[in-house]
């Protein structure tokens, strides 16, 4: 059952969605500004960026909708799956593991429709991607000196599985993230000491962790709690405050995005000019970049080898398909500089 007042606040989610969207048409010029690439360049860019954050938004906030409204059911939920709780609850024997047992109940109903939305995001990456890469890898295999790009260009096959890869590494990572964020909503809420509201709080520390066979009676009563709705407020609040939903962080990830594939486009067009044999690293050098893409300005690597920056390998600014940490790649703004093979120092 839904209270009104949640009903009233799944409806102000929707209602603030056209708010945030005229939000996120301002701002990002002034980012793509700051790559310092061709007027052309900008362009394309600055509209799938714009177009990808805002998609990625919409969908956070369907989400945040749909799982809302799993929490407001959550009650019924274990009411309705008594046995199954019982069954999953009695085999914890510290609080600890109670908690993950009823999480894991609670998460399974909760994420029922992950998948779907691992997919869409995916597919939300295909349309993203469709819209610039062929273009910006063309204008860049044509912006090099003697290139050998003859009238027609098409993707090659390594550009094409880059692309492929990175669209489920994309999805997955987003998702999991989320997904993660709302498991940590639930468990902080749930337990004792945290959280606003002292009866949610109170929710595990009311379901007994043993069943002792002479006390079943008793405990299965106890059990009862997991069906209060009023029990649910703290973990309703928490999920509705959650930060992942956040416009900023649609933000963040269409950013981060746009650099690492425009930065794969780039290496494409100098794969397919002939001309080029190598890459050199370009940081976007100023009062927020990290220490070591600074150190990493200037270096100079064949077109097929990975830069090493603080460590780890990377094919292009952004990458993670060499398995660079987020620290490397979120909101880095580094290009490339293309390097010309007689001109290639080693
Ligand atoms: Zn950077």
């Amino acid at each position: 059952m839904m209270s009104k007042e949640k009903i009233l606040v799944l409806k102000g989610i929707e209602e603030t969605l056209h708010v945030i969207l005229q939000k996120i048409d301002k701002g990002n010029e002034d980012f793509i500004l700051s790559l310092g690439l061709d007027k052309k360049q900008n362009k394309i860019l600055l509209n799938a960026l714009d177009r990808f954050e805002k998609q990625i938004q919409v969908l956070f906030i369907k989400q945040k909708k749909e799982y809302l409204a799993a929490i407001a059911n959550l009650p019924e939920y274990m009411k309705k799956n008594q046995k199954k709780v019982k069954h999953t609850v009695k085999k914890a024997a510290v609080p600890e593991i109670l908690m993950d047992h009823i999480v894991e109940i609670m998460a399974g109903f909760i994420f029922a429709n992950e998948k779907a939305y691992i997919d869409k995001l995916a597919a939300l990456y295909v349309a993203f991607t469709n819209s610039f890469f062929g273009q910006i890898a063309e204008i860049c295999a044509r912006s090099v000196e003697g290139s050998r790009l003859g009238p027609n260009m098409s993707l090659t096959k390594r550009a094409a599985d880059w692309l492929d890869q990175h669209k489920i590494q994309f999805a997955q990572e987003v998702n999991q993230t989320t997904h993660d964020a709302i498991i940590k909503s639930l468990k902080e809420s749930l337990s004792e000491g945290k959280g606003n509201n002292p009866a949610g709080n109170k929710l595990v520390s009311d379901v007994p962790n043993h069943f002792n066979q002479s006390k079943v009676k008793e405990k299965e009563k106890k059990l009862e709690a997991l069906t209060d709705p009023e029990k649910y407020n703290a973990v309703y609040q928490a999920v509705e405050q959650q930060q992942c939903f956040e416009f900023y962080r649609a933000r963040r990830i269409a950013r981060t995005e746009t650099i690492s594939a425009m930065n794969a486009a780039t290496l494409e067009g100098w794969r397919q000019s002939e001309v080029v044999g190598g890459k050199e690293w370009v940081c976007a050098c100023d009062k927020v970049s990290r220490e070591w893409h600074k150190n990493a300005d200037g270096q100079q690597v064949p077109l097929e080898e990975p830069f090493i920056v603080g460590g780890e390998k990377l094919m292009h600014p952004g990458d993670s398909s060499m398995g660079a940490s987020a620290k490397n790649v979120i909101h880095c703004r580094c290009t490339m500089k293309s390097v010309l093979k007689y001109k290639m120092r080693r």
